[in-house]
């Protein structure tokens, strides 16, 4: 299973013409960062972990062919914007795309989308088949994925642990009981924002301190603002075994 870091930044990490700072000033490939999102490829088998505003140059930079399978973390904009594109894999394929969302996800992809699901509809638009995910894991095209529960603020967000790879975004808390299913896991992936703190999303301090209780072999960090400073800067303050995810960054699992 190989995985691919489409992108590892927030809408807080834009790059805005305005701003002056280091990081949206900086000539480092590795602070240009685009909304977060993961792709894992397995058996010639395309499955993306969300879709944000991003999406398109996502999949034109990665050079993505097909698209077997969408899953969402959450609603919220930064995650979903961009699913309106997947008509692009609708047409090459010529098959409907499964995405694969909760109940209260898939709510919110109708009141976004709502042209998606008219009774008469326009040339064109997006097709996809809605696959109701819960708590239980599933399994696409032979890979089990576990949903792991995290807090968003007061949000319920799904991270998903795939064999040895866990990917979690846009967490502030995670009890125990999802993080047992995260234990003895290789490599974990959490979102950390910036320094400072703030009500949804881990801290850098909160994601290491984590990462470190957890014991992993090695970790990332993703949803990065450009608050955080610059990826070299950041990374010499890491432990060893811990790296600021990048866009294009790839595993092998
Ligand atoms: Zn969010
Ligand atoms: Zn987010």
């Amino acid at each position: 299973m190989k995985v691919t870091f489409l992108g590892t930044g927030t809408s807080q990490g834009v790059p805005l013409i305005a701003c002056q700072c280091p990081v949206c000033k900086s000539a480092d490939s590795h602070d240009k960062r685009l909304r977060s999102s993961v792709m894992i490829e397995n058996n010639g088998r395309v499955i993306i972990i969300d879709s944000g505003p991003d999406f398109r140059q996502q999949m034109l930079r990665a050079d993505v062919r097909r698209l077997d399978a969408l899953i969402f973390t959450h609603e919220h904009k930064d995650h979903i914007a961009g699913m309106d594109d997947i008509r692009a894999f609708n047409f090459i394929m010529k098959q409907k795309i499964d995405i694969y969302a909760t109940e209260r996800v898939q709510a919110a992809i109708r009141r976004e989308f709502p042209y998606i699901f008219d009774s008469v509809k326009y040339p064109g638009i997006p097709e996809i088949n809605l696959k109701t995910i819960c708590h239980r894991p599933f399994v696409l095209f032979g890979l089990e994925f576990i949903p792991i529960e995290v807090k968003h603020y007061l949000l319920p967000v799904f991270g998903y642990r795939i064999g040895d790879f866990t990917y979690i975004t846009d967490a502030k808390s995670i009890e125990e009981p999802e993080l047992d299913k995260i234990r003895g896991c290789h490599t974990i992936v959490l979102n950390a924002l910036r320094r400072e703190h703030h009500v949804s999303h881990f801290t850098l301090t909160e994601a290491v301190q984590l990462l470190g209780a957890l014991k992993c072999k090695q970790g990332y960090l993703t949803h990065i603002s450009h608050q955080m400073g610059c990826h070299a800067e950041v990374e010499r303050e890491l432990p060893e075994n811990i790296h600021c995810a990048y866009d294009g960054l790839t595993l092998e699992f």
